[in-house]
């Protein structure tokens, strides 16, 4: 492949996509002194599904400098998240100042394209250099370490970036887990999903209008039900594959089969319009076995991705981000970007993953019930709590699990 001929430039760190996880990567590390490069294949503003925050990203937020932009946006401001079984029997909502006091009890329902942009747009007000249309083509190596990266602009320049690090917030693209064949489905974790928006769907009132509501299906699916922007509502169904194609592979079909039959839902849904296509991802979750090496680190959806049920995705993005920058910022410091050095927060980040992996377990296990649980051990509400509003990294939730233990039991860990 011949190179255009353009100087070749060397950045600290190259960020391999500019979602959420990317911007922050880059945007917490520029802020510690460090030049970083955001290379995003799309043009934004651009379409993406994952609109509930949880409150736990409150901090993130607050270190990004998001949280002025965040609070005057048109976004719903989310308080609570409601779960309704097949048979319309509606549980109290969940809280967040159950466990936690003032502002960060409130998050938000994001429009992904415009919560991307003022992301990408705050890494860019920083000082980070971003490149839309850009797509990475290749993380260049040295022996086993990373070096850089190949690129190709959408009106076809092709060239090279050096990096001391290269870190993939690709998202599903999941590009170094692809380049160098890392990626896995979960076992035990395969579910499919199809939505789309209607306008003009219910809300609850007051500070309820903005909660997310779940509705459970019978066969251990479940749609989600998410206030957003302009009277929309995205509406969503996550089941097993073998459940949701039995009969039809068309996604208009089957989602349109599957709102008919959940009666709760559809009362909400009963003066709405429906206002966009149907999009449909057949394949869920996954995992790289190795999520870092030398010169190189993998963030948020890159590295894995369980199952929107807990809405932990974007929680998760900053979180990885954030630690990562930490160890990022320390190796450049060091002048040492071993895999050990850049992947010293993996423990941290993993214990909470694993937390979320059991809940995501116990949900999908028809011989479990949540309301059991929090019937046989009431001293584990506040932790069950905590755990929908993503407070599980770097805490100690072991007597939690140890109680879970004993209503459902625990799968492998992921990192086994
Ligand atoms: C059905 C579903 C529902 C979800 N619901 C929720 C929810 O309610 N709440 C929640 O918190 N999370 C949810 N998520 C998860 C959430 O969407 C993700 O966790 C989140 O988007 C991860 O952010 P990211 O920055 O890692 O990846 P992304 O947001 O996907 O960003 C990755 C970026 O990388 C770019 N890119 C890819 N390849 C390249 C390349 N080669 N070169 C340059 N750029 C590249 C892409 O264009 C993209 O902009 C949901 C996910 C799914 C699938």
């Amino acid at each position: 492949m011949t190179l255009d001929a353009e100087p070749r430039r060397s950045y600290d760190v190259v960020v391999v996509g500019g979602g959420p996880a990317g911007a922050a990567l880059a945007t917490f590390l520029q802020q510690d002194g460090h030049r970083c490069l955001v290379l995003e294949r799309s043009t934004f503003p651009r379409y993406h599904i994952g609109e509930s925050l949880i409150p736990s990203t409150y901090a993130a937020l607050d270190r990004l400098g998001l949280l002025p932009k965040l609070k005057a946006s048109p976004f719903p401001p989310k308080y609570s998240v409601r779960f309704v079984s097949p048979s319309g029997a509606e549980s109290d909502p969940f809280y967040f100042s159950e466990t936690i006091e003032g502002d960060r009890a409130r998050t938000w329902q994001v429009e992904r394209s415009a919560f991307d942009q003022m992301c990408l747009d705050n890494a860019r007000e920083k000082g980070v250099d971003v490149e839309m249309a850009t797509s990475v083509t290749e993380v260049l190596f040295d022996n086993q370490r990373a070096v850089g990266v190949r690129a190709r602009r959408d009106e076809g320049a092709v060239f090279e970036v050096g990096a001391r690090v290269v870190a993939d917030a690709s998202g599903r693209a999941t590009f170094i887990g692809s380049q160098l064949g890392l990626k896995r489905p979960i076992a035990g974790l395969t579910k499919a999903t199809c939505w789309s928006y209607y306008r003009g769907g219910k809300r609850g009132e007051g500070i309820d209008a903005g909660e997310t509501t779940i509705f459970m299906l019978p066969q251990r699916g479940w749609f989600w039900y998410i206030p957003l922007p302009d009277d929309l509502v995205s509406v969503g169904i996550v089941a097993s594959p073998d459940y949701l194609f039995t009969d039809a592979d068309d996604p208009d079909t089957v989602f349109l089969r599957e709102v008919t039959k959940c009666g709760p839902l559809l009362e909400r849904l009963v003066s709405a319009v429906r206002v966009a296509q149907v999009r449909l991802m057949p394949h869920l979750a996954y995992l790289n076995q190795q999520t870092c090496g030398d010169g190189w680190v993998m963030v948020g959806d890159a590295r894995a991705f369980l199952d929107p049920i807990y809405s932990s995705g974007l929680f998760l993005a900053l979180a990885s981000a954030e630690l990562a920058a930490g160890c990022i910022h320390q190796a450049l410091e060091a002048d040492d970007v071993s895999a050990a050095r850049l992947g010293a927060f993996e423990p941290t980040l993993t214990a909470g993953v694993e937390v979320f992996w059991r809940l995501v377990r116990a949900f999908y296990d028809e011989t479990f019930s949540f309301r059991e649980f929090v019937e046989r051990f009431p001293d584990q509400r506040a932790a069950l709590v905590d755990c929908l509003v993503g407070d599980v990294v770097g805490k100690n939730m072991r007597p939690f699990l140890v109680a879970l233990a004993q209503m459902t039991e625990p799968p492998p860990a992921l990192a086994d």
